[in-house]
């Protein structure tokens, strides 16, 4: 017969959330968001991998050298001695250095630099500039190369899931 204890919870459960909010400072500041890996569309599952292979002086180790290739704009896809341009789809070879996935290397420096495709797109008047759909298909190219490269070196015993 009597309705008042649910509004009385409800009332508490209010208070107790006020309460439990962040007391107002005099001048209003932006709610600090914790910052979240939130994973891209492409992207739906993320896996972490640690690097378990000998360790290396100062250089990146694969893992960090895969994810930098990855992240870069430019390069459309790759493989372990091979990167491709986004801008122009040439292939570059990377067989001069021993190490795999390597992306410092002359070659590709020297394209990146170079490769007339890439510098239009951030010519304003060029009419080959990057639109959001080309960066979001080499994105997910990349990150197909990405996965190829962390199995095969799952294989290889370099990286581990974590
Ligand atoms: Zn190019």
């Amino acid at each position: 017969m009597s309705s008042q204890p649910d509004r009385q919870t409800i009332r508490k459960c209010h208070l107790s959330f006020i309460l439990d909010s962040p007391i107002p400072s005099s001048q209003p500041q932006p709610r600090s968001q914790p910052n979240l890996d939130i994973p891209s569309a492409s992207t739906p599952h993320v896996v972490q991998y640690e690097y378990i292979g000998r360790r290396i002086g100062n250089g990146r180790n694969v893992l960090q050298r895969v994810e930098m290739l990855a992240a870069n704009i430019k390069i459309s896809s790759f493989d372990t001695h091979l990167i491709v341009c986004a801008g122009c789809n040439e292939q570059l070879s990377t067989r001069g250095h021993t190490s795999p996935y390597y992306d410092n290397c002359d070659n590709w420096n020297f394209h990146q630099r170079t490769c007339g495709k890439l510098q239009a797109w951030y010519n304003p008047s060029s009419p080959y500039k990057l639109t959001p759909e080309m960066a979001a298909k080499f994105e997910r190219s990349r990150m197909e190369s990405r996965d190829k490269a962390f199995a095969y070196l799952v294989l290889q015993n370099k990286i581990k899931r974590v």
